[in-house]
């Protein structure tokens, strides 16, 4: 059955090669078998079997989110409220929630994935990225990542999250498990590896021989790097060909002219910088070397707790200054890029009808309009998942 979405105030389509924003006004799409089948000015729209009206509304891809952390059992509200009166974030928070992981049993594991996935669906993420990190042992780490692969087909080991307490005095006999039996347990449920290479967390060394055994195991590298300091992070991941070095708040220049001369994405979180009162990436000096950015929510128990991608864009046009259609851009072909899917992120004849539609004219007011719930409707792969079109 096709579905003909007239009447649109604003199509944003992203124009995937060259990359960058791109929209149609006065627009209408037609959804046939899960795929967008054609786009253009309404006047001139095929039939369909199926007519939805927009009423001069606001059509964007659906927000392609290439982070997050929804494993876990437990919460840090305390722990906000601490940093928020003055305590640092340190990495060392994630061992209270691995402790409440391992005591969790599956099903409540289980269900606490399933609330977040349907609720990053209703804000309009309709492809997400899900990571382990939480359980740090070869049972829990694969069980989380086995939970996680029943939600998302981008499925990330993180094993190399944090040294576990039990490995405190033998973080190099931690480092010998994450690339042995460990990885062994987890590349079957994943396509991702992933290492938190931070002071406090894995050096380049340790994280060069993570993602070199993550490889072997036919999984693809992407990167935390320089969250909370400069460091090795960018680097190490430039070099082992990671799809994605994410957070990037602290760069050097040689860091910055790596990111542009490779094809890794810089993947900017900025709902972690609002939650742990860090200075924000610098956004515009990437965009100005030519960098592709991605825009990712790390929704986490512990350095940043939404799944809202709107409340994210609105931080990144006010906070790192990208315009709003950078933002867009970054929050739906960028985090495809980080991903590396060619089937989501924009909307042109092939691609999946992963859309959401705007209670607004343009997208523009996701920032114009902070904190407001603006997603009317969602379909993914065709098929209308959340709110209504009415
Ligand atoms: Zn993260």
């Amino acid at each position: 059955m096709s579905t003909l979405i007239t009447n649109i105030g604003e199509l944003v389509t992203n124009a995937p090669r060259p990359a960058g924003f791109a929209a149609l006004s006065d627009a209408a799409l037609v959804i046939d078998d899960g795929r967008v089948a054609w786009t253009g000015r309404a006047a001139e729209a095929p039939a369909a079997d199926e007519r939805v009206d927009a009423a001069g509304r606001a059509v964007l891809p659906g927000f392609v989110d290439s982070h997050a952390h929804l494993v876990f059992a437990g919460e840090r509200g305390a722990e906000f409220a601490a940093r928020m009166a003055g305590v640092p974030y340190s990495a060392g928070g994630i061992r209270g929630t691995v402790a409440a992981t391992r005591a969790a049993g599956d099903a409540e594991l289980g269900g606490n994935l399933r609330a977040l996935a349907a609720e990053m669906l209703a804000q309009g993420i309709t492809t997400f990225e899900c990571k382990s990190g939480y359980g740090l042992t070869v049972t829990d780490e694969a069980r989380s990542l086995a939970l996680a692969a029943q939600v998302t087909p981008e499925v990330t080991y993180l094993g190399a999250h944090v040294v576990p307490p039990e490995f405190e005095s033998d973080p190099a006999g931690y480092v010998d498990l994450v690339c042995g039996p460990m990885l062994d347990a987890c590349a079957p449920h994943a396509r991702w590896v992933d290492v938190f290479c931070e002071r406090g967390a894995f050096d380049a060394d340790q994280a060069r021989a993570i993602l070199t055994a993550g490889r072997a195991a036919g999984l693809q590298p992407r990167v935390h790097a320089n969250q909370l300091g400069p460091g090795p992070g960018v680097q190490v991941a430039v070099e082992a060909g990671a799809a994605s070095a994410d957070h990037c708040t602290y760069l050097s220049d040689s860091d910055v002219d790596a990111l542009a001369a490779s094809g890794t994405v810089a993947t900017l979180l900025p709902g972690v910088e609002f939650s742990t009162r860090q200075p924000y990436p610098e956004a515009r000096r990437l965009l100005e070397a030519g960098v592709s950015v991605a825009i990712a929510t790390d929704c986490n128990p512990g350095s940043c707790f939404t799944t809202s991608m709107p409340f994210c864009i609105a931080l990144a046009v006010r906070d790192m200054r990208m315009t709003t259609r950078e933002a867009v851009w970054a929050a739906t072909a960028g985090g495809a890029g980080a991903l590396r899917r060619d089937d989501v992120g924009y909307l042109g004849t092939g691609a999946r009808a992963d859309l959401v539609l705007l209670n607004a004219p343009s997208h523009a007011y996701l920032a114009y309009r902070p904190g407001v719930p603006l997603i009317a409707a969602v379909w993914r792969g065709g098929r209308l998942v959340a709110g209504s079109a009415a």
